[in-house]
């Protein structure tokens, strides 16, 4: 039962929020995904991390390893979960747990299970 009158948004993305977890949490299952992934990066890489996904330009090469296309589709890159990364913060990568770019960030982040957006689509349904 609902015993609060208003309405919760997501914070990020301004949906209205159903699950008591999302509620909890004042985020949805996605966004709370992709804050976790791009913990760690500046806010300049996370508004290009946005954009990236926005702009729909990542594509998977198998399992993974992901292709980036950002800035109009001039700058392609090549990303993987493990923190490897084509462009230049990739490459300088100080170490391997360091957070290198957003392009991996991204990566990380959909190689993730899809199974938690799949239970919130089973929620709307209902
Ligand atoms: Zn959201
Ligand atoms: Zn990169």
């Amino acid at each position: 039962m609902i015993t609060t009158a208003h309405t919760t948004k997501c914070r990020r993305c301004h949906r209205v929020l159903r699950s008591p977890a999302s509620i909890a949490r004042g985020k949805g299952d996605r966004c709370a995904a992709i804050e976790a992934a791009f913990d760690g990066l500046s806010d300049k890489q996370r508004a290009k991390a946005d954009q990236l996904i926005t702009d729909k330009g990542i594509v998977k090469v198998r399992a993974g390893i992901y292709k980036m296309t950002a800035e109009g589709g001039e700058v392609t890159h090549t990303a993987s979960v493990n923190g490897n990364c084509t462009c230049e913060w990739g490459v300088r990568r100080a170490s391997a747990t360091k957070k290198t770019c957003y392009h991996v960030a991204v990566a990380k982040l959909y190689d993730s299970p899809r199974r938690v957006l799949r239970r919130s689509d089973f929620g709307k349904a209902a």
